[in-house]
């Protein structure tokens, strides 16, 4: 594993790595374990984009359909970006009583 170079709060406590919440989705970074200050490494934040492009274009509310007898969800198309397209297996799990996940296989 990389080793990663330790980075000192203002209040004089090391962050360590967590999450925090930035538009509204929970991205990587670097918090402090005493004051909560934030702050991103260079890799977090590459990564933040990323996701946050990811939420831009796959976040939104869709309608089940009807296809012959079985339900579809029609996928948008940035899901392109993933690398998803016809005919790709994904594997479908739950999360919880509410939602699923779709993983490329
Ligand atoms: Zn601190």
């Amino acid at each position: 594993m990389e080793e990663r170079r330790k980075i000192r709060c203002d209040c004089g406590e090391y962050f360590q790595e967590g999450k925090a919440k930035v538009q509204g989705h929970y991205l990587s970074a670097m918090v402090c374990p005493k004051c909560g200050e934030k702050t991103f490494t260079l890799d977090q934040v590459k990564e933040g984009k990323a996701v946050l492009e990811m939420h831009e274009k796959l976040d939104l509310k869709k309608k089940i359909s009807k296809v012959g007898n079985s339900l579809a969800l029609l996928l948008p198309e940035g899901i392109k970006k993933l690398g998803m397209k016809l005919g790709t297996k994904v594997k479908i799990e739950a999360i919880d009583e509410k939602s699923f996940k779709v993983i490329k296989c």
